[in-house]
């Protein structure tokens, strides 16, 4: 059994544990019931013992089940799940004799053990259990009706039914019946859960793999890239600089077109590797006080030049002073940073992009409103998923690699936080991100 096996086993078991609170205390009720309303002829006293000893054993798994899974060995957990129900069915059998043996109608309880059985057994042990409760069944009845033990009546007058040989037969043949065949069905259903949880399993683990390969390809393939193309524009760079002689204004030209490239090309792989670090669960690490304010305002000191270039207006307006907070420092800028780029970048000349900031409760709000080209409702919806550009945002800006949102969405729910936006076509849109403050 692989330790997540052991997990969903525990799980289960609990689960069982927890449903016969609830089914022996209705067991004990509806006794309850039967005495006060119904007259019938039952003890109460044995209604009580009968929760005891089911409650007592409950208790016993309850805490062993609440011990830490390693400790749990698969032997002792195994154990555990066949001996409740064997407990289980002592008690009904308990119940059965007490409530008139052949007579009774309680010989039904079997049934809740052979059910809940069908979560975590295997279908031998569904059989086994289901014998089990059928040779302690008939055991009553012969014992009874041989006068082996007493007769309880359940009702005032006596039906005498326990001693006819008839009625004894009739009733008990079609109980076998029942129970055998329900005890098969059960097992059979057992088999295909089982079968179908292996099937799901190895899926997954397959998949798991693939998706362990796909990463590590695209992480190894970016870092090789990205070193040579760090070169390249060291290079675009310093002959622009002018290093490499006076340029004139076409060479200037398609020197700042190779330069904007490879800035593209790697902003691209830079998202590439976020994403696959984001994937392996690692994106979020560094947490520590940090003040947002600050980092809104370098953000915009970043973002400013290219705004500028494009005639576009940055605003912050801090409504409320947020207190320190507990965050990935370079992670939230990265999504600020990412979310102004995109407002300035989707923009039109003489346009703007409007940073509010204030605090509700315990939760910092920032909106980051541009008056750019907007999103259209039919696409809206995809606006977080990986590699989406909009058709508008493509004819506007070629190059963009569509997963600075994703990130951006992984990152603020890591932190705890929504992050959410209304947009209309042609007339802007609004980025709304919540963050708890934790201090
Ligand atoms: P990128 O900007 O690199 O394409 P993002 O993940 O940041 O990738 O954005 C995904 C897409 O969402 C963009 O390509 C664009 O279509 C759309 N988008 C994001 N922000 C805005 C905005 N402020 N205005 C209009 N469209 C936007």
């Amino acid at each position: 059994m692989t330790f997540e096996q052991k997990i969903h086993k525990i799980k289960l078991c609990q689960f069982i544990v927890n449903s016969r609170w609830l089914i022996h205390g209705a067991i004990a009720l509806t006794a309850f019931i039967h005495k006060f309303m119904g007259g019938s002829e039952l003890n109460v006293y044995i209604i009580f013992i009968f929760l005891f000893i089911s409650y007592a054993f409950n208790f016993f798994y309850y805490m062993l089940l609440r011990r830490d899974p390693r400790e749990i060995t698969s032997r002792s957990l195994n154990f555990i799940c066949v001996f409740q129900f064997v407990v289980d069915i002592f008690l009904y059998t308990l119940v059965v004799y007490i409530t008139g043996g052949v007579e009774s109608i309680a010989f039904i309880f079997y049934f809740f053990a052979i059910i809940m059985g069908i979560m975590i057994l295997r279908e031998r042990q569904i059989i086994a259990i289901s014998l089990f409760a059928l040779v302690m069944y008939v055991s009553v009845i012969f014992l009874e009706s041989t006068e082996g033990i007493p007769h309880f009546f359940y009702y005032d007058f006596p039906l005498g039914v326990y001693q006819n040989i008839d009625v004894t037969l009739n009733n008990v043949t079609t109980i076998i019946v029942t129970f055998l065949a329900i005890s098969f069905l059960a097992a059979f259903i057992t088999k295909m859960i089982r079968q179908r949880e292996e099937e799901l399993m190895k899926e997954r683990d397959r998949s798991h793999k693939l998706s362990e390969l796909k990463e590590e390809f695209v992480s190894v393939a970016a870092h090789q890239v990205r070193t040579p193309l760090g070169s390249l524009r060291w290079l675009f760079r310093s002959m622009l600089e002018g290093d490499a002689g006076e340029l004139n204004e076409k060479q200037t030209k398609f020197l700042e077109e190779g330069r904007d490239r490879t800035d593209n090309l790697l902003q691209v792989l830079n998202d590439l590797l976020d994403v696959s670090k984001l994937e392996k669960g690692a994106l979020v690490q560094e947490m520590k006080p940090v003040d947002i304010d600050n980092i809104i305002y370098q953000v915009i000191e970043e973002q400013r030049p290219d705004a500028d270039k494009k005639e576009v207006k940055i605003k912050f307006i801090q409504e409320t002073k947020i207190p320190l907070m507990r965050l990935d420092e370079q992670k939230i800028k990265m999504v600020i940073e990412n979310i102004v780029d995109n407002g300035v970048k989707y923009n039109n000349p003489g346009g703007s992009v409007e940073i509010k900031i204030n605090q509700r409760n315990d939760t910092a709000m920032i909106s980051i409103h541009d008056s750019g080209i907007g999103i259209s409702g039919k696409d809206q919806v995809e606006i977080f998923k990986k590699f989406f550009r909009t058709k508008l945002a493509k004819q506007k800006v070629q190059t963009g690699s569509g997963l600075g949102l994703y990130i951006a969405k992984q990152i603020i729910e890591g932190h705890g936080g929504r992050i959410w936006f209304k947009s209309a076509e042609g007339k802007g849109t609004t980025f709304f991100i919540e963050l708890p403050i934790k201090e």
